[in-house]
């Protein structure tokens, strides 16, 4: 009928994200309200209340449903949503190699030329082979970094060392974690925050 239909309000509320944190307070991944109820209920996982606490299932249950915090409704009773649950055993930390890609180069290298450091948009930025193409560089995330146009046309066809330049950073792969990946595609609770070491004014390009 409209979005105060509780049903239709619990249906979607099952499915809402739950960060979830290894046995050391590291975000590992993010998955569904329906989920982290279930790892609960198992006692796989404790909740995390709004002082940090981690709490089991039965002492979660006892919270009072309250104002502004979601709760849903199971066969005896209503309980609150949890929004970050703590692992019990898990105590590793998934890392995931990124695709290469110039987009991704960029941000790698924060859109700084690796050359004279200077912080450029995109469109003013190239990508450098630092060992060029000619003596066998390779298109991979440690040959090739973010270059300034000047820099670029100074450098040429040549090693940093022939043209007399130096590189402000040795270019690495880079890893991200499942966690960060899903940032891009949720939205991001105020709960989360403390444990993704985002401040309030976190911005991205
Ligand atoms: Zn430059």
């Amino acid at each position: 009928m409209n979005s105060r239909n509780p049903d239709l309000q619990e249906g979607t509320m099952i499915h809402a994200p739950v960060l979830v944190l290894n046995r050391h307070y590291l975000p590992v991944h993010i998955t569904s309200v329906r989920r982290a109820l279930s790892l609960l209920y198992r006692g796989a996982a404790k909740a995390i209340d709004g002082r940090l606490e981690p709490l089991d299932f039965p002492t979660w249950c006892q919270l009072p449903p309250s104002k502004g915090m979601p709760s849903i409704g199971l066969v005896s009773q209503r309980i609150r949503i949890p929004r970050v649950i703590l692992l019990r055993t898990y105590d590793q930390q998934p890392y995931l190699k990124l695709r290469f890609s110039r987009q991704q180069v960029l941000r790698r290298d924060r859109f700084t030329c690796q050359y004279c450091g200077r912080r450029l948009p995109g469109r003013e930025l190239n990508l450098d082979h630092v060992i060029p193409k000619r003596y066998g560089g390779k298109t991979t995330w440690d040959n090739v970094v973010c270059c300034c146009l000047q820099c670029n046309r100074k450098k040429g066809g040549r090693t940093p060392e022939e043209a007399g330049m130096t590189l402000i950073r040795p270019p690495r792969i880079p890893y991200t974690t499942p966690v960060v990946c899903a940032l891009g595609r949720t939205e991001i609770h105020e709960e989360w925050r403390p444990f993704l070491g985002l401040s309030d004014h976190e911005s991205s390009h």
